[in-house]
């Protein structure tokens, strides 16, 4: 499926203008199923994009959306990268500073791969960035490899970090290999067609090994209220909760299990994380809640290890 194929605009793309991005814009219907026309508006912002829900596959998008190049070159722009942030960056530093937020992240993530995956096998983090999660895994043994199409992030992450990170569109990835386990962390949400790149991560994949995957998860208890009250005009932010220019989907749980399953794969866990679970306040009822949340799927991303199937 191209992008042409999708593009059900009645009139030619137009250039768009948000926070500062500028791009060509294209107008798509559910670009993961080519769902039926009549799609649910959830919330039409001031600029005019729809925040629409698919009847079929459930999955909710933006449309209309920046083309892949526009976003590519939104990834490349300056401004895209806080340069200052690095500048003294060192590991220790970071997890310093993230120890109740995004480190604890990594630990549950690093826990969940070491379920399914043995310290030896080969691990593919798809669209890693500066390849921060490929620094942890590595401490922990994991055989690692990234690839992300930021040449900007590449470069801050074999310079700074001293990430295995490679340059290149997985589209075109061919290490004539295959990888026990695949990750694809905070991705699936920002490139045009999930579905082709999950297809495409299962053929990189050996025939019993699995995918990880997180994205964000429309029902989130935080992400509903401000749905609800974007939607009742309380809350004057446009939608912002969704990452609109960058993020073009988000999904539930229904949707995400739909999307594996088009690409051929099986969830086997499905849950949802908060950044205090592991670390921080241990008290009995804060881990009665973390872990109601954890199995009901109610934060705003939802975590899932899938095995392909043949
Ligand atoms: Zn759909």
């Amino acid at each position: 499926m191209t992008m042409n194929d999708r593009d059900i605009s009645p009139t030619p793309p137009e250039a768009g203008k948000f926070s500062g991005f500028a791009g060509k814009m294209e107008t798509v219907a559910c670009p993961v199923c080519d769902g039926p026309p009549n799609p649910k508006l959830i919330f039409k912002n001031a600029k005019g994009v729809g925040f629409w829900r698919c009847p079929s596959c459930r999955v909710m998008y933006a449309s209309p959306r920046f083309t892949q190049e526009s976003l590519l070159d939104i990834y490349e722009h300056e401004s895209f990268v806080d340069h200052a942030f690095y500048e003294d960056w060192s590991y220790e530093k970071w997890k310093r500073e993230n120890r109740h937020r995004s480190y604890v992240t990594q630990l549950l993530k690093l826990d969940l791969l070491g379920r399914f995956l043995a310290q030896q096998d080969p691990i593919l983090d798809v669209g890693c960035g500066t390849g921060l999660f490929l620094v942890e895994a590595q401490r922990r043994g994991f055989q690692v490899e990234g690839i992300e199409p930021s040449a900007r992030l590449v470069e801050i992450g074999n310079r700074v970090l001293k990430s295995p990170v490679q340059q290149g569109l997985l589209e075109a990835f061919d290490p004539g290999y295959k990888y026990q386990g695949v990750v694809v962390w905070d991705v699936l949400e920002h490139v045009p067609d999930p579905l082709e790149m999950l297809r495409k991560c299962k053929s990189l994949l050996d025939s019993r090994g699995y995918l990880f995957v997180q994205v964000p998860n429309y029902d989130g208890l935080s992400n509903r209220m401000k749905t609800f009250m974007c939607r009742k005009r309380i809350r004057k932010t446009g939608f912002k909760h969704f990452g609109f220019p960058g993020h073009l989907y988000s999904f539930n749980r229904k949707s995400l299990s739909n999307l594996l399953n088009a690409a051929g794969f099986t969830p086997i866990v499905l849950e949802s994380w908060s950044h205090h679970m592991k670390e921080g306040t241990s008290g009995l009822y804060h881990r009665i809640i973390t872990s109601f949340m954890k199995t009901m799927c109610l934060s705003d991303y939802i975590t899932c290890a899938a095995r392909s199937y043949p």
